[in-house]
């Protein structure tokens, strides 16, 4: 039954390439989509599946009832785009003026919607539930993982998976790994309150700039003394701004940054050695400070029974040569919210092409996939779906 599934998701590849050119045109920003979900739910009624809208935002959740017993898996595609202007030479270009698919977010929902058409195909054979989670507003903290999870789209659901297009990866090769993937992502801003005054006057002043120059390199200290070295974390300033004259000694100092960590413990120890370096360093010069800690995605943990199940069901597929490692990085996904609650894995799907110019990266103005990449994610879904006992 799993190959007539297959085989169904083949006939209907061409629809999936509209679907995606369709999307690719009409690119919606986070938490501003209206047209995707609206599209998304009028397709999976059309195939008999109960449909839930506004799930946690713009989020549409998809149930699938099998005719044989079995777990409930939970399958998720993100679909929401860039501010990013198009400059593909291609007729599926954005048709929204400074908004594009970048990342894949279109591929990822119309393999998605294939999916659902597939095994809708084989209903009666499928054991136990599917649940489709479109999700809203993946690349903007909070994101719309969390809400949706809150919402109850895992209500029921055992396991849940997701895939992502990657660029870096030929079409054809799929890349797994498990445990923490991806890193927990928080901003910080701070505020140095000095004194400003006359440059030639300084003993009269209070000088959040040499205050800010110590603060910066005080808190590299964090990582490289502060933290267990096997523990991965980063820490970035990335913007110092005070003051914009010769002659004067200006009142604030402005600095803001990331910190990225894997371990909860990691993540709470390197907000607290933040705040106490900026509060001691600010006493220290006798300077007031303001710390806002701003916590993005938490980490992206991998299940290893089930990314296992993921990778001997992609060795099936395009063959164990074809099934690599992919390192794990401190970039972030919201996916994460998903598995902190229940066991699954999320993985990369390889779309690069040279011969059809899929070779820039994520986020980048000429961004392209292959979208024969569709088709492995869509069977490595329907694989776990049938395969699921
Ligand atoms: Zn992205
Ligand atoms: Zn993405």
């Amino acid at each position: 039954m799993m190959e007539k599934a297959f085989e169904h998701l083949e006939k209907i590849y061409q629809e999936m390439v509209e679907i995606r050119r369709d999307l690719h045109m009409n690119p919606e920003l986070s938490f501003k989509e209206e047209r995707t979900p609206a599209f998304i739910a009028d397709y999976l009624n059309k195939l008999g599946i109960e449909v839930r809208t506004k799930v946690g935002g713009n989020g549409v959740v998809g149930l699938l009832r099998g005719g044989k017993p079995g777990k409930t898996i939970a399958l998720r595609a993100d679909f929401d785009a860039l501010p990013i202007e198009d400059e593909k030479d291609v007729d599926y270009k954005s048709k929204v003026p400074g908004v594009m698919h970048a990342c894949g977010h279109d591929i990822h929902t119309a393999a998605l919607l294939g999916t659902a058409k597939a095994l809708s195909s084989v209903k009666d054979q499928i054991p136990g539930n599917v649940v489709f989670i479109h999700q809203h507003a993946e690349e903007l903290a909070p994101g719309g993982a969390v809400a949706m999870v809150e919402d109850g789209c895992l209500d029921g659901v055992d396991e849940v998976y997701g895939a992502h297009v990657e660029v870096n990866y030929p079409v054809g090769q799929v890349a797994v790994n498990d445990g923490y993937v991806q890193a927990a992502s928080d901003a910080f801003d701070i505020t140095i309150n000095g004194k400003g005054g006359h440059a030639a006057e300084p003993h009269w002043c209070v000088d959040p700039l040499v205050i800010g120059s110590h603060l910066v390199v005080d808190l590299q200290h964090i990582v490289s003394r502060r933290i267990d070295p096997l523990q991965p974390a980063l820490l970035t300033v990335g913007a110092f701004n005070s003051g914009d004259a010769h002659n004067v000694i200006p009142d604030k100092a402005y600095i803001k940054g990331t910190v990225r960590t894997y371990d909860k413990e990691v993540r709470v120890q390197m907000e607290n050695e933040l705040k106490l370096i900026a509060q001691k360093t600010a006493e220290k010069y006798r300077a007031s400070i303001d710390v806002e800690y701003s916590k993005g995605f938490i980490s992206l943990y991998n299940h290893p029974k089930e990314t296992q199940y993921i990778k001997e069901l992609a060795q099936e597929i395009v063959g164990e040569e074809n099934v690599v490692r992919k390192p794990a990085d401190m970039g972030g996904e919201d996916f994460a919210y998903y598995v902190d609650a229940i066991p699954g894995s999320f993985f990369w799907v390889g779309g690069g092409n040279p011969a059809i110019d899929a070779i820039y990266p994520h986020h980048h103005p000429k961004f392209d996939v292959d979208e024969k990449s569709m088709l492995i994610t869509g069977k490595i879904f329907i694989a776990a779906v049938f395969k699921n006992q």
